[in-house]
């Protein structure tokens, strides 16, 4: 039997890389503008970095994780990130960033790896481009991390986009609402799902967010946090909107919007797009007030978000809205024998030299048969290094958009090439 892909994994060939790198360069100019910095931290970690920094009672942690050991590490165990916010907090602590930088703002992109049921739009193997902003409190970095997003997707020309908010509370005021929540769910317990059944004591705000539908019916009626709200949080979430109302940003209200990890403080959202379905979620994110201290660094109050980079493609695929490939003009060296493949050899590596894309023959083909090719590649213009030519010290080229030909003395055809194509 052929070996194939990891189930929930995905090959991206050349025709999709190019979209893959259409949206990485859009990544990258948006996160300029922002002031943001790339970093890149392994592709797996300590095991206990995410049992701290995403939590134990998370299904991420739970049931999501990759996790392995190898025999020549005493033993100790690692998974493969399931989400860089930890690491990139690990990064910061390990760096000792915090020492050197009053505002530390990184962004990151590549691959993260959950072990959840393969659907559209939910895969094992998957890549997020986030960004962390750490060393503030301040609603208005909350914001500007929204507007980040919410301005890269509208870029990318979607419409319809939907942004909720909420405030998750901090350790002062969550502990209240939880014992709210216990004492409303409490009695119905035993129609909770399994899963939601072991959330009641564990995190209760989780079953605010569960997906079935008896779960869902349940919570109607549920206390709000809103109402629960300590000062500071209160204040810091309305301080958050007028941000958002200033830059024109349209955000809906989402109590129920907890996200699943128990580092996250105040500010929760989420940027759902309709139009992709069961999987809509196109980016989430929020303030991580506490973790930093949980992974034994400084108090240093946080904000990120992740995007899914699969969802976003999906979505501008759907709407038709990446671009055409564009064709670069290239060149191709027609040549036949040993004289003149030597000869085109000299003008491929002179051509490469001044960053021309050209390709020659590699397979023995006929001279008919490499015409065909630069044909099928597009080339623009094609060099024939025919016998009477060579024997001449001259070259041909050839147009290929008019089939027009000028004959170049040999050794200028790279220079008169590289100015057809450069200018
Ligand atoms: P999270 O880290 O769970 O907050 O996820 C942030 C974003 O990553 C989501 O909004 C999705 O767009 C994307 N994402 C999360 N899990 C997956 C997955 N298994 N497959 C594809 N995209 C995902």
């Amino acid at each position: 039997m052929a070996i194939r892909k990891p189930r929930g994994t995905q090959d991206f060939l050349p025709e999709q890389m190019i979209n893959w790198h259409y949206i990485e360069q859009r990544m990258r100019e948006i996160c300029k503008v922002y002031g943001f910095n790339e970093i890149r931290t392994p592709a797996f970690e300590d095991t206990k970095l995410f049992l701290r920094g995403i939590g134990e009672t998370t299904d991420v942690v739970q049931k999501e994780m990759y996790t392995f050991t190898t025999g020549d590490d005493g033993g100790s165990s690692f998974t493969l990130r399931p989400e860089n916010t930890a690491s990139a907090v690990r990064a910061y602590l390990e760096n000792k960033v915090y020492g050197k930088e009053g505002l530390t703002k990184w962004y990151y992109m590549g691959p993260m790896f959950r072990h959840d049921k393969p659907q559209a739009g939910r895969y094992r193997q998957f890549h997020q481009f986030g960004a962390e902003v750490l060393g503030s409190q301040s609603p208005v970095v909350d914001s500007e991390v929204i507007c980040m997003v919410v301005q890269l997707l509208k870029d990318f020309g979607l419409k319809d986009l939907n942004v909720e908010v909420n405030s998750v509370g901090c350790p002062t005021c969550r502990p209240v609402y939880r014992e709210k929540l216990i004492e409303f769910f409490e009695p119905k317990k035993e129609q909770l799902c399994s899963d939601c059944q072991e959330r009641l004591y564990k995190n209760p705000l989780r079953i605010l967010d569960c997906k079935n539908e008896t779960c869902k019916s349940l919570s109607v009626g549920a206390p709000e946090i809103h109402e629960h709200l300590c000062e500071e949080c209160h204040d810091h979430f309305e301080e958050l909107k007028t941000y958002l109302t200033a830059a024109n940003v349209q955000y809906t209200l989402n109590p129920r919007l907890v996200r699943g990890l128990d580092y996250y403080t105040k500010t929760a959202f989420e940027v759902q797009y309709t139009p992709l379905g069961a999987q809509s979620a196109v980016a989430g994110g929020g303030r991580y007030d506490g973790l930093v201290e949980e992974l034994d660094g400084p108090h240093t109050p946080a904000i990120g978000f992740a995007m899914g980079m699969e969802r976003l493609l999906l979505a501008l695929e759907k709407q038709n809205l990446l671009p055409e490939p564009t064709v670069e003009p290239s060149a191709f060296v027609v040549a036949l024998g040993d004289v003149a493949k030597v000869e085109a050899f000299k003008i491929c590596q002179a051509l490469h030299d001044a960053y021309v894309t050209v390709e020659m023959d590699g397979q023995g083909k006929s001279m008919k048969a490499q015409l065909k090719y630069a044909n099928k590649i597009n080339a623009k213009y094609v060099i024939i290094l025919g016998d009477d030519e060579l024997a001449r010290g001259e070259a041909i080229i050839r147009f290929m958009e008019t089939s027009e030909q000028e004959t170049v003395p040999l050794d200028t055809v790279s220079e008169r090439i590289t100015s057809l194509v450069k200018g």
